[in-house]
Protein backbone atom coordinates (compact mmCIF):
# COMPACT_ATOMS: atom_id res chain seq x y z
CA UNK A 1 0.00 0.00 0.00
CA UNK A 2 1.30 3.51 -0.71
CA UNK A 3 2.56 5.70 1.44
CA UNK A 4 -0.46 8.46 0.42
CA UNK A 5 -3.38 5.42 0.55
CA UNK A 6 -1.61 4.28 4.05
CA UNK A 7 -2.02 7.79 5.72
CA UNK A 8 -5.85 8.18 3.80
CA UNK A 9 -6.54 4.70 5.82
CA UNK A 10 -5.19 5.94 9.35
CA UNK A 11 -7.38 9.73 8.94
CA UNK A 12 -10.38 7.62 7.85
CA UNK A 13 -9.76 5.03 10.65
CA UNK A 14 -8.95 7.77 13.25
CA UNK A 15 -12.54 9.56 11.83
CA UNK A 16 -14.42 6.08 12.37
CA UNK A 17 -13.25 5.97 16.21
CA UNK A 18 -14.04 9.82 16.85
CA UNK A 19 -17.10 9.47 15.96
CA UNK A 20 -17.97 5.87 18.05
CA UNK A 21 -16.13 8.41 21.14
CA UNK A 22 -18.21 11.15 20.41
CA UNK A 23 -21.70 9.13 19.94
CA UNK A 24 -23.41 11.72 18.67
CA UNK A 25 -27.38 10.94 18.50
CA UNK A 26 -27.34 9.03 21.47
CA UNK A 27 -28.53 11.56 23.70
CA UNK A 28 -25.76 11.39 26.24
CA UNK A 29 -23.76 14.35 25.15
CA UNK A 30 -26.83 16.77 25.20
CA UNK A 31 -27.95 14.88 28.55
CA UNK A 32 -24.64 16.04 30.36
CA UNK A 33 -24.39 19.32 28.83
CA UNK A 34 -27.88 19.95 30.35
CA UNK A 35 -27.10 18.94 33.53
CA UNK A 36 -23.80 20.67 33.65
CA UNK A 37 -25.63 24.23 32.83
CA UNK A 38 -27.84 23.76 35.28
CA UNK A 39 -25.18 23.15 38.09
CA UNK A 40 -23.34 26.17 36.97
CA UNK A 41 -27.04 28.31 36.60
CA UNK A 42 -27.78 27.28 40.25
CA UNK A 43 -24.43 27.99 41.63
CA UNK A 44 -24.56 31.53 39.82
CA UNK A 45 -28.23 32.20 41.45
CA UNK A 46 -25.84 31.72 45.00
CA UNK A 47 -23.63 34.03 43.67
CA UNK A 48 -26.22 36.77 43.01
CA UNK A 49 -27.67 35.85 46.22
CA UNK A 50 -24.19 35.97 48.97
CA UNK A 51 -22.52 38.18 46.63
CA UNK A 52 -20.09 39.78 49.71
CA UNK A 53 -19.24 35.58 50.53
CA UNK A 54 -19.54 34.32 47.21
CA UNK A 55 -17.69 36.54 44.63
CA UNK A 56 -14.09 38.33 44.62
CA UNK A 57 -13.43 42.04 44.52
CA UNK A 58 -11.12 41.72 41.86
CA UNK A 59 -13.48 39.15 39.47
CA UNK A 60 -16.17 41.28 40.15
CA UNK A 61 -14.20 44.36 38.26
CA UNK A 62 -14.10 42.27 35.49
CA UNK A 63 -17.35 41.70 34.35
CA UNK A 64 -20.99 43.60 34.45
CA UNK A 65 -23.58 42.60 36.23
CA UNK A 66 -25.86 42.90 32.93
CA UNK A 67 -23.60 40.67 31.59
CA UNK A 68 -23.85 37.78 33.92
CA UNK A 69 -27.85 38.41 34.53
CA UNK A 70 -28.25 37.69 30.84
CA UNK A 71 -25.68 34.85 30.73
CA UNK A 72 -27.47 32.86 34.06
CA UNK A 73 -30.47 33.13 31.58
CA UNK A 74 -29.24 31.71 28.84
CA UNK A 75 -27.55 28.62 30.78
CA UNK A 76 -31.11 28.21 31.93
CA UNK A 77 -32.69 28.25 28.69
CA UNK A 78 -29.91 26.24 26.82
CA UNK A 79 -30.39 23.55 29.65
CA UNK A 80 -34.01 23.03 28.79
CA UNK A 81 -33.29 22.99 25.41
CA UNK A 82 -30.31 19.94 25.66
CA UNK A 83 -32.62 18.54 28.18
CA UNK A 84 -35.21 18.10 25.79
CA UNK A 85 -33.26 17.12 23.39
CA UNK A 86 -31.61 14.65 25.35
CA UNK A 87 -34.94 13.31 26.30
CA UNK A 88 -36.05 12.90 22.60
CA UNK A 89 -32.57 11.22 21.70
CA UNK A 90 -32.09 8.72 24.60
CA UNK A 91 -33.20 5.73 25.64
CA UNK A 92 -32.19 6.43 29.39
CA UNK A 93 -34.20 9.50 30.36
CA UNK A 94 -32.06 10.20 33.77
CA UNK A 95 -30.07 13.10 32.53
CA UNK A 96 -33.03 14.72 30.71
CA UNK A 97 -35.07 13.82 33.79
CA UNK A 98 -32.47 15.27 36.48
CA UNK A 99 -31.71 18.25 33.84
CA UNK A 100 -35.02 19.13 34.14
CA UNK A 101 -35.33 18.89 38.09
CA UNK A 102 -32.34 21.02 38.43
CA UNK A 103 -33.46 23.72 35.78
CA UNK A 104 -36.87 24.07 37.36
CA UNK A 105 -35.06 24.42 40.62
CA UNK A 106 -32.41 27.07 39.10
CA UNK A 107 -36.33 29.40 37.80
CA UNK A 108 -38.15 27.94 41.53
CA UNK A 109 -35.28 30.31 43.30
CA UNK A 110 -35.37 32.98 40.85
CA UNK A 111 -32.93 32.51 37.98
CA UNK A 112 -35.07 34.76 35.81
CA UNK A 113 -35.31 37.40 37.77
CA UNK A 114 -31.64 37.96 39.97
CA UNK A 115 -30.29 40.95 39.85
CA UNK A 116 -26.98 41.98 40.72
CA UNK A 117 -26.60 44.63 43.96
CA UNK A 118 -23.98 46.55 45.71
CA UNK A 119 -21.26 44.73 47.59
CA UNK A 120 -20.56 45.07 51.24
CA UNK A 121 -16.65 44.97 51.99
CA UNK A 122 -15.93 41.90 53.96
CA UNK A 123 -12.22 40.30 54.42
CA UNK A 124 -12.64 37.23 53.08
CA UNK A 125 -14.68 35.49 50.14
CA UNK A 126 -14.92 32.61 48.30
CA UNK A 127 -14.14 32.58 44.37
CA UNK A 128 -17.16 30.85 43.62
CA UNK A 129 -17.82 33.46 40.29
CA UNK A 130 -14.50 33.05 38.98
CA UNK A 131 -15.22 29.06 39.47
CA UNK A 132 -18.14 29.23 37.54
CA UNK A 133 -17.24 31.56 34.77
CA UNK A 134 -13.48 30.04 34.65
CA UNK A 135 -15.23 26.03 34.19
CA UNK A 136 -17.88 27.27 31.67
CA UNK A 137 -15.16 28.90 29.69
CA UNK A 138 -12.60 26.28 29.67
CA UNK A 139 -15.24 23.00 29.32
CA UNK A 140 -16.45 24.95 26.21
CA UNK A 141 -13.34 25.49 24.75
CA UNK A 142 -11.63 22.36 25.27
CA UNK A 143 -14.51 19.66 25.43
CA UNK A 144 -15.34 19.69 22.40
CA UNK A 145 -11.27 19.70 21.33
CA UNK A 146 -10.82 16.81 22.80
CA UNK A 147 -14.04 15.20 21.84
CA UNK A 148 -13.26 16.35 18.20
CA UNK A 149 -9.12 16.01 17.83
CA UNK A 150 -8.11 13.35 20.85
CA UNK A 151 -4.56 11.71 21.24
CA UNK A 152 -5.73 9.20 23.23
CA UNK A 153 -8.93 7.70 21.50
CA UNK A 154 -9.98 5.24 24.23
CA UNK A 155 -9.84 7.87 27.39
CA UNK A 156 -13.26 9.20 27.73
CA UNK A 157 -14.15 12.49 29.95
CA UNK A 158 -14.91 10.41 32.78
CA UNK A 159 -12.16 8.05 33.39
CA UNK A 160 -11.33 6.95 37.09
CA UNK A 161 -10.08 10.54 38.30
CA UNK A 162 -12.25 13.08 36.96
CA UNK A 163 -14.02 14.03 40.05
CA UNK A 164 -10.23 14.48 41.95
CA UNK A 165 -9.25 16.46 39.49
CA UNK A 166 -12.35 18.14 39.21
CA UNK A 167 -12.32 18.90 43.40
CA UNK A 168 -8.70 20.51 42.57
CA UNK A 169 -9.76 22.51 40.11
CA UNK A 170 -12.70 23.93 42.19
CA UNK A 171 -10.51 24.53 45.41
CA UNK A 172 -8.00 26.31 43.68
CA UNK A 173 -10.66 28.66 42.26
CA UNK A 174 -12.60 29.17 45.37
CA UNK A 175 -9.75 29.88 47.56
CA UNK A 176 -8.05 32.23 45.19
CA UNK A 177 -8.36 35.34 47.10
CA UNK A 178 -6.23 33.18 50.31
CA UNK A 179 -3.74 31.72 47.56
CA UNK A 180 -3.01 35.05 45.69
CA UNK A 181 -2.44 37.26 49.21
CA UNK A 182 0.00 34.51 50.22
CA UNK A 183 1.87 33.98 47.03
CA UNK A 184 2.48 37.76 47.57
CA UNK A 185 3.65 37.61 50.71
CA UNK A 186 7.83 36.44 49.64
CA UNK A 187 7.95 38.87 46.56
CA UNK A 188 7.29 42.06 49.38
CA UNK A 189 8.89 40.88 52.24
CA UNK A 190 11.99 40.62 50.07
CA UNK A 191 11.58 43.59 47.62
CA UNK A 192 9.07 45.52 49.28
CA UNK A 193 12.37 47.35 50.61
CA UNK A 194 13.47 48.41 47.04
CA UNK A 195 12.40 51.42 45.07
CA UNK A 196 11.34 50.13 41.98
CA UNK A 197 9.11 53.09 40.76
CA UNK A 198 11.83 54.26 37.83
CA UNK A 199 12.10 50.68 36.30
CA UNK A 200 8.38 50.32 37.18
CA UNK A 201 7.16 53.67 35.12
CA UNK A 202 10.42 52.56 32.41
CA UNK A 203 8.85 48.96 31.85
CA UNK A 204 4.85 50.37 31.61
CA UNK A 205 6.42 52.98 28.79
CA UNK A 206 7.54 49.77 26.77
CA UNK A 207 5.16 48.80 23.69
CA UNK A 208 2.22 46.74 24.62
CA UNK A 209 3.98 43.00 22.87
CA UNK A 210 7.09 43.82 24.40
CA UNK A 211 5.98 44.25 28.12
CA UNK A 212 3.73 40.97 27.57
CA UNK A 213 6.71 39.11 26.17
CA UNK A 214 8.79 40.06 29.38
CA UNK A 215 6.07 39.27 31.59
CA UNK A 216 5.88 35.61 30.02
CA UNK A 217 9.18 35.36 29.63
CA UNK A 218 11.02 36.32 33.42
CA UNK A 219 7.43 34.46 35.04
CA UNK A 220 8.41 31.57 32.89
CA UNK A 221 12.32 31.64 33.86
CA UNK A 222 11.65 31.83 37.55
CA UNK A 223 8.44 29.02 36.86
CA UNK A 224 11.15 26.80 35.29
CA UNK A 225 14.24 27.01 38.35
CA UNK A 226 10.95 26.52 40.66
CA UNK A 227 9.78 22.97 39.03
CA UNK A 228 13.03 21.69 38.46
CA UNK A 229 13.95 22.55 42.18
CA UNK A 230 10.61 20.46 42.56
CA UNK A 231 11.79 17.83 40.75
CA UNK A 232 15.37 17.22 41.93
CA UNK A 233 14.94 17.52 45.56
CA UNK A 234 13.56 14.33 47.30
CA UNK A 235 11.43 16.52 49.91
CA UNK A 236 9.88 18.32 47.61
CA UNK A 237 9.11 15.74 44.73
CA UNK A 238 6.77 13.91 47.00
CA UNK A 239 4.41 17.06 46.94
CA UNK A 240 5.20 18.08 42.32
CA UNK A 241 4.75 14.21 42.11
CA UNK A 242 0.35 14.70 42.89
CA UNK A 243 0.53 16.91 39.74
CA UNK A 244 2.27 14.05 38.00
CA UNK A 245 0.01 11.00 39.28
CA UNK A 246 -2.60 11.24 36.50
CA UNK A 247 -2.40 8.47 33.89
CA UNK A 248 -5.30 10.15 32.29
CA UNK A 249 -4.18 14.03 30.82
CA UNK A 250 -7.15 16.17 29.85
CA UNK A 251 -8.35 19.42 30.44
CA UNK A 252 -9.00 19.12 33.72
CA UNK A 253 -5.34 17.14 34.72
CA UNK A 254 -3.41 20.52 35.13
CA UNK A 255 -5.34 21.55 38.29
CA UNK A 256 -4.16 18.46 40.24
CA UNK A 257 -1.55 20.35 42.01
CA UNK A 258 -1.12 20.39 45.53
CA UNK A 259 -1.13 23.71 47.72
CA UNK A 260 2.99 23.58 48.68
CA UNK A 261 3.20 22.94 45.08
CA UNK A 262 1.12 25.82 44.75
CA UNK A 263 2.57 27.97 46.75
CA UNK A 264 6.19 27.86 45.93
CA UNK A 265 5.89 27.58 42.14
CA UNK A 266 3.67 30.72 41.97
CA UNK A 267 5.35 32.89 44.84
CA UNK A 268 8.67 32.10 42.62
CA UNK A 269 7.05 33.04 39.04
CA UNK A 270 5.06 36.64 41.18
CA UNK A 271 8.82 37.72 41.99
CA UNK A 272 9.32 38.99 38.78
CA UNK A 273 5.29 40.59 38.07
CA UNK A 274 6.64 42.15 41.90
CA UNK A 275 9.37 44.30 40.68
CA UNK A 276 8.98 45.07 37.21
CA UNK A 277 5.36 46.43 38.01
CA UNK A 278 3.81 45.62 34.56
CA UNK A 279 0.66 47.63 33.73
CA UNK A 280 -2.71 46.80 34.51
CA UNK A 281 -3.61 45.42 31.15
CA UNK A 282 -0.66 43.75 30.33
CA UNK A 283 -1.18 41.89 34.10
CA UNK A 284 -4.43 41.13 33.26
CA UNK A 285 -3.94 39.25 29.37
CA UNK A 286 -1.05 37.52 30.76
CA UNK A 287 -3.22 36.12 33.77
CA UNK A 288 -6.05 34.95 30.68
CA UNK A 289 -2.79 33.94 28.40
CA UNK A 290 -1.80 31.63 31.60
CA UNK A 291 -5.40 30.72 32.53
CA UNK A 292 -5.90 29.64 28.99
CA UNK A 293 -2.41 28.09 28.08
CA UNK A 294 -2.00 25.60 31.33
CA UNK A 295 -5.05 24.03 30.58
CA UNK A 296 -4.37 22.99 26.70
CA UNK A 297 -0.78 21.50 27.28
CA UNK A 298 -2.43 18.87 29.63
CA UNK A 299 -5.40 18.30 27.48
CA UNK A 300 -6.06 15.28 25.31
CA UNK A 301 -6.14 16.27 21.90
CA UNK A 302 -3.33 15.65 19.38
CA UNK A 303 -3.65 18.90 17.95
CA UNK A 304 0.65 19.86 17.34
CA UNK A 305 0.58 23.25 15.96
CA UNK A 306 2.81 23.43 13.47
CA UNK A 307 6.23 25.49 13.80
CA UNK A 308 4.56 27.52 16.61
CA UNK A 309 5.47 24.61 18.82
CA UNK A 310 9.35 25.30 18.64
CA UNK A 311 8.13 28.83 19.76
CA UNK A 312 5.46 28.00 22.10
CA UNK A 313 4.79 24.89 24.74
CA UNK A 314 2.03 22.38 23.10
CA UNK A 315 0.62 19.21 24.72
CA UNK A 316 2.57 17.15 22.99
CA UNK A 317 5.39 19.01 24.86
CA UNK A 318 4.41 19.13 28.25
CA UNK A 319 2.76 15.42 27.69
CA UNK A 320 6.19 14.30 27.18
CA UNK A 321 6.70 16.05 31.15
CA UNK A 322 4.53 14.10 32.30
CA UNK A 323 5.66 10.66 30.70
CA UNK A 324 6.01 7.93 32.56
CA UNK A 325 8.51 5.96 31.38
CA UNK A 326 11.80 7.21 33.59
CA UNK A 327 14.28 7.20 30.61
CA UNK A 328 12.58 10.43 29.83
CA UNK A 329 11.95 11.86 33.04
CA UNK A 330 13.56 15.67 33.80
CA UNK A 331 12.63 17.25 30.69
CA UNK A 332 10.41 20.56 29.22
CA UNK A 333 10.40 22.15 32.70
CA UNK A 334 9.54 25.39 31.11
CA UNK A 335 5.69 26.05 30.91
CA UNK A 336 5.39 28.76 27.90
CA UNK A 337 8.99 28.90 26.19
CA UNK A 338 10.58 25.54 25.29
CA UNK A 339 13.54 27.93 24.16
CA UNK A 340 14.47 27.99 28.00
CA UNK A 341 14.68 24.35 28.58
CA UNK A 342 17.05 24.36 25.42
CA UNK A 343 19.36 26.47 27.11
CA UNK A 344 19.09 24.56 30.15
CA UNK A 345 19.59 21.14 28.59
CA UNK A 346 16.64 19.42 29.39
CA UNK A 347 14.86 20.05 26.17
CA UNK A 348 12.85 17.42 24.36
CA UNK A 349 10.29 17.00 21.37
CA UNK A 350 10.95 13.93 19.57
CA UNK A 351 9.10 14.94 15.71
CA UNK A 352 5.63 14.00 16.11
CA UNK A 353 6.27 11.38 18.66
CA UNK A 354 3.91 11.42 21.78
CA UNK A 355 5.05 9.57 24.73
CA UNK A 356 3.58 5.96 24.99
CA UNK A 357 1.97 6.64 28.30
CA UNK A 358 1.61 9.35 31.14
CA UNK A 359 1.65 9.12 34.89
CA UNK A 360 3.90 7.40 37.74
CA UNK A 361 5.13 3.77 37.47
CA UNK A 362 6.82 3.80 40.64
CA UNK A 363 4.22 3.04 43.03
CA UNK A 364 0.88 3.27 43.46
CA UNK A 365 0.20 6.70 44.27
CA UNK A 366 -2.59 7.31 46.77
CA UNK A 367 -5.93 8.11 44.62
CA UNK A 368 -8.29 11.10 46.03
CA UNK A 369 -7.97 14.80 47.12
CA UNK A 370 -7.75 14.31 50.69
CA UNK A 371 -5.02 11.35 50.49
CA UNK A 372 -2.92 13.54 48.16
CA UNK A 373 -3.69 16.44 50.48
CA UNK A 374 -2.18 14.44 53.41
CA UNK A 375 0.32 11.83 51.90
CA UNK A 376 3.19 13.42 51.00
CA UNK A 377 3.56 15.06 54.53
CA UNK A 378 3.86 11.55 55.09
CA UNK A 379 5.75 9.35 53.34
CA UNK A 380 8.51 9.54 50.38
CA UNK A 381 6.36 7.58 47.41
CA UNK A 382 8.99 6.02 46.14
CA UNK A 383 11.15 5.08 48.68
CA UNK A 384 10.77 1.36 48.76
CA UNK A 385 11.10 1.36 44.48
CA UNK A 386 13.72 3.27 43.74
CA UNK A 387 17.49 3.49 45.26
CA UNK A 388 18.36 7.09 46.43
CA UNK A 389 20.30 8.84 43.04
CA UNK A 390 17.38 7.41 41.47
CA UNK A 391 15.08 10.06 43.48
CA UNK A 392 17.03 12.49 43.78
CA UNK A 393 16.82 12.81 39.31
CA UNK A 394 13.47 13.23 38.28
ZN1 LIG B 1 6.80 18.42 36.76
ZN1 LIG C 1 1.72 19.37 34.00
Amino acid sequence: MSTRLKCIFSLYRTHIMTRQRLKVGEGKISGYVAIFLSILSLLAILCFKFPEYLTTPDFRAVYTEEIVEKLLMFAILASFVFALLSFLLSNNKKYSVIALILCTLAIVLGGFEVQGRSVEKVSWSLGLDWLILDLFLMALIFVPIELAFPKNTKQTKFHPEWRTDLIYFAISHLFIQIFGVLTKRPAEAFFGWMDLRTLNEWVQGLPFVLELFLALLLTDVFQYWAHRIFHSHNYLWRFHAVHHSTQNMDWLAGSRTHFVDIFFTRSMSFVPLYIMGFSTLTFNVYVVFIAIHAVLIHANTRINFGFLKYLITTPQYHHWHHCQDPTYYGKNFAVVFPFIDYIFGTYYLPGNTWPEGTGLTETAFPKGFMRQLVYPFKANPFKSKLDPSEQSDR
